[in-house]
């Protein structure tokens, strides 16, 4: 299995939101990846530029932070024929690794743009090594600039930022620094393409927490009257666990909830809807957390103070 390394670099509207194209916010113009072994060796490297289609100034964003000559982009190809290029270039047996999450994100509306089909395995599974730098250095919650992580892990700094063939190998460089078992454990999940029906709907299972991806719902109030959405099962011995608080709001589109397993104890639910990507409708993110009393307490009292809030309201 290798892995691919890769970072984009792209263009935004220049003649400000109004004027962007909703379905390609961000219009890639250069790929660069580099392919670790599984002994995380270098083996090969890809760049190309890519012919804009979309925008075709440059924003003034885009000036400041990346080094791309007007001349490099006139005479590379256009992006599906890059993007075929890249494609082949993976091969069929790989981890995806980035820094941040956008990445997968922009290449994925760049390719229905181009009604290119998703090539993605789904689910995909890929590595956000911003997030597993955090979880593995830090408190797991900060997103880091790639250049923090190769000044405090005393990367040699011997080629320029934010071109995107350099920007892959200081990530590959932070990779190497990550153990196996966490950088392989803290996988994530992408959400561009959600399950279409029940039977795809995903389950995780982490090292200490479990996570769930629904299908789509219509409404919000659908996704929470769904069985399966609501359903606090334990992740570890997949037995009903005793709800002790039922789902609540607590702010924004998130709800909460408390249960207990008679084997495992205290377990967390936190649900989050979302809006799918094609603003078609609405799907789910539910993370069961094993937890501890102090913790299920928290929780209990931020429920009363939620009932307390709405009692006179209902009145
Ligand atoms: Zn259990």
């Amino acid at each position: 299995m290798d892995y691919i390394v890769f970072d984009l670099e792209w263009n935004q509207c220049p003649d400000g939101k109004e004027k962007e194209r909703p379905d390609i916010p961000f219009e890639i113009l250069e790929i660069g990846a580099i392919k670790l072994n599984s002994e995380k060796q270098e083996i090969d490297r890809f760049h190309e530029f890519i012919k804009p289609t979309v925008y075709s100034r440059l924003h003034y964003k885009t000036k400041e932070i990346i080094h791309i000559s007007p001349e490099d982009l006139k005479q590379a190809d256009r992006f599906p024929d890059v993007i075929r290029r890249f494609r082949q270039w993976c091969g069929e047996d790989c981890l995806f690794c980035t820094w941040g999450a956008l990445d997968l994100l922009e290449l994925q509306r760049n390719l229905r743009h181009y009604t290119i089909p998703n090539f993605f395995p789904f689910p995909l599974k890929y590595y956000d090594i911003q997030k597993i730098f955090s979880l593995t250095y830090e408190d797991g919650k900060l997103r880091r600039s790639l250049e923090f992580a190769v000044d405090m892990l005393e990367i040699k700094k011997d080629i320029p930022f934010h071109e995107a063939l350099s920007d892959a190998y200081y990530t590959a460089s932070v990779i190497r620094r990550i153990p196996d078992d966490k950088l392989l454990s803290f996988y994530s999940i992408d959400y561009f393409r959600i399950p279409q029906k029940a039977s795809e709907e995903i389950f995780a299972v982490f090292q200490n927490y479990a996570k769930y991806v629904s299908r789509m719902f219509p409404s919000r109030k659908e996704c929470m009257r769904d069985r399966t959405v609501v359903s606090t099962k334990c992740y570890l011995c997949g037995k009903p666990a005793a709800k002790k608080l039922p789902w609540f709001p607590t702010g924004g589109k998130n709800y909460s909830s408390l249960a207990y397993c008679a084997e495992h104890g205290y377990m967390k639910g936190k649900i989050r809807i979302k809006k799918t990507e094609d603003n078609k409708g609405y799907f789910c993110v539910k993370t069961l957390k094993l937890i501890d009393e102090g913790r299920a307490q928290e929780i209990r009292e931020r429920y009363h103070k939620k009932l307390a809030k709405k009692e006179p309201q209902e009145d």
